[in-house]
């Protein structure tokens, strides 16, 4: 452990005041649970709702039996996947897949030049990947192919859905209002492809359906969340606590199978609380929303989130360059047209380095600065502030991350019958968890991002009607491949 000089004391301790103001409380994530599933009954009873519960005409979740060979394309918000994905039946599946960066300029061009260049990357994995074996498997001449879109749209059949708006930085106005599978399609035909696009599928719905194929347990996932470039989640809820779906299935003349009771809702949790009554705010998450393309919008999706969490580092870091951040050496220097001082430049894998980061010298987060950041021989004072700074954001993304998951597992019921099942159990029989099925880079690879998350799931126990033991009952899996796997879901039951 270095000695720190008196100046560094100072930013060390103006270091831990800004990482106070990312302390999310245990009563403030209680608070969000109520506001949560006060958001939640209404978005199930009224359309055109912020958190807009949309219903996605999915009416079962698998149960690990299901086979064959399919197609799925991911547009996530930072890479286009192409995959192809074999069922065994068994819960076991084989995934052959290309992954791409989405070219910045496609993402706020027109439509046509980003589904063009979707569709050849389709192209470009067929004919690399599995032309033979595919054509071979599948009894007719074209494959089906399931599109896993993860932005807001109003679907009224399962391969058709009209994008309501765009998030996550895209921003390409042609397209809102158009069925994004025809937009996909058309391109798909120039290129002259066996392939049709069977099913629009929300990452979320992926999830789920990909989690329930392959969970352990006998009963189906309740819940698939995504924690990457945004953050959403879909749940299987029951016809009846959803007042809304009558006129809405009438008005679009969507059919669907009543006979299992339930349906799963795209919540669209991004735009939880855009109206900031409960939510944390502080001077770094105000300048992220004012240069944000949709002010006001998506609020936790920007507390929560990978697109979001580099830019309120950022921010912060900013803000205590005014209280001697990189002023203690007189050998540090700082690149002045950096990324320090250019908006949305830190990506959120910087702060996962920085978080994991337990070097005694803080060599890694040095490094990073160097290297990323445009910072040379920075102290380790420096960067023992900053790492205070990642830890505040960090955890208060992972604690507001248990709002929605608590507030599912209680409005549901699920809760109700764990409880239950557990009081019937005889003495030492297991009672089956509910499940919940997660996907995307942040949870996947943010250190200690489920330890923070279960901590506010117990914080919140005594403070939320019905909620004691409750993270107990909770079981958190990661749907590795999610996305691919549950849009070859999709496009079986197509
Ligand atoms: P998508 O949202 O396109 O499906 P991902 O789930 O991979 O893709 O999420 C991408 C987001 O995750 C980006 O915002 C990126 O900054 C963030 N990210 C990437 N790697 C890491 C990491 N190691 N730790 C935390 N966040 C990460
Ligand atoms: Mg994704």
């Amino acid at each position: 452990m270095s000695i720190l000089s008196d100046s560094e004391e100072a930013l060390l301790a103006r270091a831990r005041a800004i990482g106070a103001e990312f302390v999310c409380e245990p009563e403030s994530v209680a608070k969000g649970v109520r506001e949560y599933l006060r958001l939640m009954d209404k978005g199930l009873s009224e359309p055109g709702q912020a958190m807009t519960m949309i219903p996605t005409y999915v009416t079962a979740v698998p149960n690990g039996t299901e086979k064959g060979v399919y197609l799925a394309v991911d547009l996530g918000g930072t890479n286009f996947r192409v995959c192809s994905i074999d069922l065994h039946g068994d819960s076991k599946f084989t995934l052959t897949q290309a992954k791409t960066p989405i070219p910045k300029e496609l993402m706020t061009g027109n439509s046509k030049d980003l589904f063009s260049f979707l569709a050849k990357q389709v192209a470009y994995f067929i004919e690399k990947h599995h032309s033979q074996t595919i054509d071979a498997a599948t009894p007719t001449n074209f494959l089906k192919l399931g599109f896993t879109f993860s932005f807001p749209v109003d679907q009224v059949a399962l391969n058709k859905g009209h994008l309501l708006r765009w998030t996550k930085g895209f921003d390409i106005p042609d397209a809102v209002g158009k069925d994004v599978c025809e937009l996909l399609q058309k391109e798909i035909d120039a290129l002259g492809l066996p392939v049709r696009v069977v099913a629009l599928v929300n990452d979320t719905v992926g999830t789920l359906m990909a989690r329930s194929y392959a969970s352990p347990g006998k009963s189906g996932t309740l819940l698939g969340a995504i924690f990457g470039t945004g953050t959403n989640g879909a749940y299987v809820e029951k016809l009846s606590r959803i007042p809304k779906l009558k006129k809405m299935s009438e008005e679009s003349g969507t059919k669907f199978d009543h006979s299992s009771g339930v349906m799963v809702i795209n919540t669209e949790w991004g735009a939880f609380d855009n109206a900031m009554k409960v939510l944390p705010d502080t001077p770094y998450d105000r300048a992220l929303d004012k240069n944000s393309v949709n002010p006001g919008m998506q609020m936790f999706e920007k507390r929560v989130s990978g697109m979001f969490l580099g830019e309120i580092l950022r921010n912060a870091i900013v803000a205590l360059m005014d209280h001697g951040l990189f002023k203690s050496a007189h050998g540090t220097s700082i690149d002045e047209n950096g990324p320090l001082f250019t908006a949305w430049s830190i990506d959120t894998s910087a702060l996962s380095t920085i978080q994991a980061d337990y070097t005694s010298e803080y060599t890694l987060t040095k490094q990073l600065l160097e290297q990323q950041l445009g910072v040379s021989a920075a102290t380790t004072g420096d960067a023992m502030a900053i790492k205070t700074l990642v830890y505040g954001i960090g955890k208060r993304s992972a604690r507001l991350s248990a709002i929605p998951i608590a507030a599912t597992a209680l409005a549901t019921g699920a809760y109700e019958n764990y409880k239950k099942a557990k009081a019937d159990a005889v003495p030492g029989q297991e009672v089956e968890k509910i499940d919940i099925g997660v996907d995307g880079s942040v949870v996947e690879y943010y250190p200690g991002f489920e330890r923070y998350l279960r901590e506010a799931l117990r914080d919140i126990q005594p403070l939320v009607p019905g909620a004691a033991g409750l993270e107990d009952a909770i079981r958190i899996g990661i749907a590795k491949d999610g996305s691919g796997v549950g849009a070859a879901l999709i496009a079986l039951v197509a």
